[in-house]
């Protein structure tokens, strides 16, 4: 049996063979990180274009399917096309077109023939005692170590290159103080985890994954170890000595709270009236509330209280905000200020409209209904309301096109535009769900700020279910791609959902849409000119 099938390979190998008619073609290595991978057949190269059997998406870990002239590569958002081409009798793809679909890293050595695909890091997140770093193709950690003097840990990632926007930011509330990010050497990224003292970790995840979670060792109560049920530890208590205000100027001002000993808190926006809200555990305010001056145009007030067992300290805001938190010892510094694009009036501003979807991308499907069409709809509406103001607007796609993903964040920049919007409609198929949520990208405050001033007017005046203003991370490991690459605030509104009925019909309707378009000149108004956001109380 054995010979036999050896026989047919053999023959099928002969026949298909192209040497018969032409010389063997040119063969390029494809190697993932430091790992070659066998593909047969192999990668053929072409002028400096290397193609590769369609099997290499199975090796960089995506989801496909593979038509006769096209296969159609599952993204974080959406999906990309990309050409076959047969080579000796295989569908092959463009590595190099594969590699951009799915956000890898491309290098090409045309001297050894090589490509390397590296694995993009493009997220970093410190939550709950825990470190999760997300990157683009699975990866190891192929070294962790504790350094002294001063104490750290170093994380390096085999076969990855940085690729985020922050290299190095504070956090708050954990042994953790700062994360740095940098190159290690070509083909290593390395993690740094500045830390406040003497701390253990865990790698928690073994094999080669796109989420890499390191655990930190913590005695202050956010860091419980993950994957167990305990509690965490009581902070110790703290004296807020001091609360004071410094002004830097009329745009921006920093807040220092000043703690007996290194405090474990929490601090972030609200919206509706727009306030910035910090619960240090543990805690007792050695002075009166009252005692605290607030002399700053961004700020209205300060305000104490009890929230679950920690101390509120509750700052009211004069308008939405760029805000920050880090922590500087055993104080905790607040940065807030005037948003990007923030300022001036509404009419002086240009505002890119993206409606979603569009051409042979029809978007969610519902009761005959395709999302592109309601985008575009929707878009038109809020186009109008905008114009009415008189503030100028482009659309991404006027008509029913299809826009890379890509080039749509880019149409902002072309044209000077101070904020991205991303129209879209849900589906949830096969549970459907009503109501609206608005996406933005973790380490962009101001998309934060105009998020939180437009989703609250989109609440407020439709009466939707009102599903939050959320960070794009929550729906894919690296976001949105539109918001991600945008160099503008940026947001996307899902409307509603296109498969509940209810939604569809709103969606659908002229009201419905005006609505919408209504509570973001809203909201855009409320973030550039501010003053409203002392009207809601
Ligand atoms: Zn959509």
């Amino acid at each position: 049996m054995r010979y036999i099938a050896s026989l047919s390979v053999l023959l099928l190998v002969v026949l298909s063979s192209p040497a018969a008619r032409c010389a063997s073609p040119r063969r390029a290595r494809v190697v993932i990180g430091r790992q070659e991978v066998t593909l047969s057949p192999r990668p053929v190269v072409e002028g400096d274009v290397v193609y590769a059997p369609v099997e290499l998406l199975k090796r960089m870990g995506a989801d496909y399917a593979a038509g006769e002239s096209s296969v159609s590569v599952a993204l974080a958002e959406g999906s990309a096309l990309l050409d076959i081409a047969w080579h000796e009798g295989a569908p092959m793809i463009r590595v190099d077109e594969a590699a951009k679909a799915l956000e890898v890293d491309y290098n090409w050595d045309s001297s050894t023939s090589t490509v390397r695909l590296l694995s993009k890091l493009v997220a970093v997140e410190f939550d709950n005692g825990a470190l999760t770093a997300k990157l683009t193709l699975p990866v190891t950690v192929s070294s962790a170590r504790l350094w002294p003097k001063p104490w750290r840990i170093s994380i390096d990632l085999a076969g990855a290159k940085v690729a985020t926007d922050a290299w190095a930011y504070s956090v708050s509330g954990s042994d953790v103080s700062r994360i740095r990010l940098g190159q290690f050497n070509d083909d290593t990224a390395r993690i740094v985890l500045d830390l406040g003292r003497k701390s253990g970790y865990q790698v928690i995840t073994k094999g080669p994954s796109r989420e890499i979670k390191v655990s930190v060792g913590s005695q202050t109560g956010s860091g419980r170890a993950p994957g167990t049920a305990a509690q965490p530890e009581p902070a110790p208590p703290v004296n807020i000595t001091a609360v004071a205000v410094e002004p830097a100027d009329d745009s921006k001002v920093g807040v220092r709270i000043s703690a007996s000993a290194g405090p474990t808190f929490k601090a972030f926006m609200v919206g509706r009236p727009p306030r910035v809200v910090v619960d240090v555990q543990n805690a007792t305010l050695a002075m009166p509330a009252d005692d605290i001056p607030v002399e700053h145009s961004l700020l209205r007030g300060i305000r104490t209280g009890e929230q679950n067992g920690a101390l509120r300290i509750v700052f009211d805001l004069t308008r939405y905000v760029d805000f920050s938190a880090s922590a500087d010892g055993n104080d905790i510094l607040l940065s807030i200020g005037l948003p990007s694009g923030a300022g001036g009036r509404l009419s002086d501003k240009t505002i890119v409209i993206d409606p979603g979807h569009g051409g042979d991308d029809p978007g969610a499907r519902a009761g005959g209904v395709k999302e592109k069409n309601l985008n575009l709809a929707i878009a038109f509406k809020l186009r109008e309301a905008l114009e009415e103001t008189g503030a100028k607007v482009v659309l991404v796609r006027d008509g029913d096109r299809y826009v890379d993903l890509y080039d749509r964040p880019a149409v902002a920049d072309g044209n000077g535009a101070q904020f991205f919007i991303s129209i879209h409609c849900n589906a949830l198929v096969p549970e459907a769900m009503s109501g609206i949520t608005t996406y933005y990208h973790p380490g962009q405050p101001s998309s934060r700020a105009l998020a939180l001033s437009i989703h609250n007017r989109l609440i407020e005046e439709t009466g939707m279910v009102d599903h939050g203003a959320r960070l794009d991370t929550v729906l894919y490991r690296s976001g949105l791609a539109v918001l991600r690459s945008a160099s503008v605030p940026a947001i996307l509104v899902e409307c509603g959902f296109i498969d509940c009925t209810r939604d569809r019909e709103k969606l659908c309707s002229d009201v419905y849409r005006a609505k919408l378009a209504r509570a973001i000149v809203d909201g855009l108004r409320e973030y550039t000119e501010g003053g409203m956001a002392a009207e809601a109380n």
